[in-house]
């Protein structure tokens, strides 16, 4: 029995409350805050409406670290769930250690000013936590965050030796919409438009931003065409699964979508560098956002599916083996049962799951963490169970 502070009432904030609430006998006490407080009052009522249990909301700016400390003061919770943006990643992980608190987030830090994400500046807090005798948890979304936890249960029960991963995410969805993102468009944009980066022996590889692109057939979803970009889960699987020779990550998208983007880019609409327009400054990116689809208002019509999973190749018993881990979300239902679209529900349930590991004690530790260097097979029990099955399928 646990009180949590969730701080982000975005598209997975969203579902991370419902996730949890439906959850009475590990989170025993909610307490939802967020920049705007209209977003976290809209939730509240959905979670009143659909589940049947009443959550406390705040305001809160997640950037001013003696606000949030004086919020976890006021609140005493067990765990800080991490589910603004990542410019806040560090400013949370502040105020955490200042009031002596466990953390736990699903995206890596990424300075507002330069289009730049790494674990180093987390991985930098590992003394600190420890010191303190505190935990935080690091990426438990989806990717990063299962696919993790697919290739730690991949080291432990289905490979003797691991060659190569892949990780594959295909949204075979539609919103109906000729151009949106599926999560925060700012932090979206800034991902998928650097320069592409893989792992392979020892070293990383760069390419140009799109560069290489895969034919791949995704259960319940069929052919689709997807793209290497860098991902922030293969810095830290190249630490943590043993013999690796080579890590990619692949995402698909639409002809309409990177035509729309390619337009954006060329046209100085995707900088995050800031101009003057009429005597204000104005960073092109965050305009852009302003001007996008809310993503947790495009759910209502969202059909389809998303497709994502670990291709693995290497060896069991002497035999050469690939498989690939997978879950498969339906866009609709997920809007039926939290009122979001898959993107977000993906993203929100390993979240629940991952502080389920925690405040349960089944995952501990001192320190800093990623979700592959606990036992992979409770979080994976209870995300069935949560609502993202996952299967093996032999290629
Ligand atoms: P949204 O933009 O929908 O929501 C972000 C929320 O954080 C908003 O409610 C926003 O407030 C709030 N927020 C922003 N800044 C602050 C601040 N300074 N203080 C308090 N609250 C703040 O994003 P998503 O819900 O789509 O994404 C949430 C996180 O999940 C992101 O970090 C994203 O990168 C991550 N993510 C991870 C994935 C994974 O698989 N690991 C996949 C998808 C997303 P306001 O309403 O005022 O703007």
């Amino acid at each position: 029995m646990s009180k949590v502070l969730i701080i982000g009432a975005g598209g997975v904030g969203g579902v991370v409350t419902h996730k949890c609430a439906g959850d009475r006998d590990t989170f025993s006490e909610i307490v939802l805050a967020s920049r705007t407080l209209s977003r976290c009052e809209k939730i509240r009522k959905q979670v009143r409406d659909l589940r049947g249990r009443e959550i406390e909301i705040s305001q809160v700016d997640a950037d001013d670290v003696a606000q949030t400390v004086a919020l976890i003061k006021r609140v005493q919770p067990a765990l800080v769930i991490n589910v603004a943006l990542p410019y806040q990643d560090l400013p949370l992980m502040e105020a955490c250690l200042e009031a002596g608190v466990d953390y736990l987030d699903t995206a890596n830090y990424e300075p507002p000013d330069e289009a730049k994400f790494e674990y180093k500046w987390q991985w930098a807090y590992r003394d600190r936590f420890e010191s303190a005798g505190i935990m935080a948890l690091l990426g438990s979304g989806f990717d990063p965050g299962v696919t993790n936890v697919f290739c730690a249960y991949a080291q432990k029960k289905l490979f003797d030796e691991i060659d190569y991963i892949d990780i594959l995410d295909c949204n075979g969805g539609d919103h109906g919409r000729p151009f949106a993102t599926n999560f925060n468009p700012e932090i979206n944009i800034r991902e998928i438009t650097q320069r592409g980066r893989y792992w392979e022996n020892g070293t990383w590889v760069e390419i140009d931003p799109m560069s290489q692109s895969r034919m791949f057939d995704f259960p319940e979803v069929g052919e689709r065409k997807a793209y290497l970009l860098y991902h922030e889960e293969l810095e830290s699987l190249v630490k943590h699964i043993r013999g690796l020779k080579r890590i990619r990550f692949w995402m698909t998208f639409g002809d309409e979508y990177l035509t729309h983007l390619r337009v954006l880019e060329n046209v100085g609409m995707t900088s995050i560098d800031p101009i003057e327009y009429e005597g204000r400054e104005v960073v092109p990116i965050q305009f852009l956002k302003a001007l996008l689809p809310d993503p947790s208002m495009l759910g209502e019509n969202y059909t389809g599916k998303t497709s994502i999973g670990c291709l693995i190749e290497g060896r069991k018993d002497g035999q050469p083996r690939k498989l690939f881990i997978y879950n498969v979300c339906d866009h609709q239902a997920s809007w039926k049962e939290v009122r979001a679209q898959a993107v977000s529900y993906t993203t929100g349930v390993p979240t629940m799951v991952g502080a389920k590991m925690m405040l349960t004690s089944q995952w501990r530790g001192k320190g800093v963490f990623n979700v592959e260097q606990f036992d992979p097979e409770p979080f994976l029990e209870e995300l069935a169970v949560r609502g993202l099955p996952w299967h093996v399928r032999e290629m």
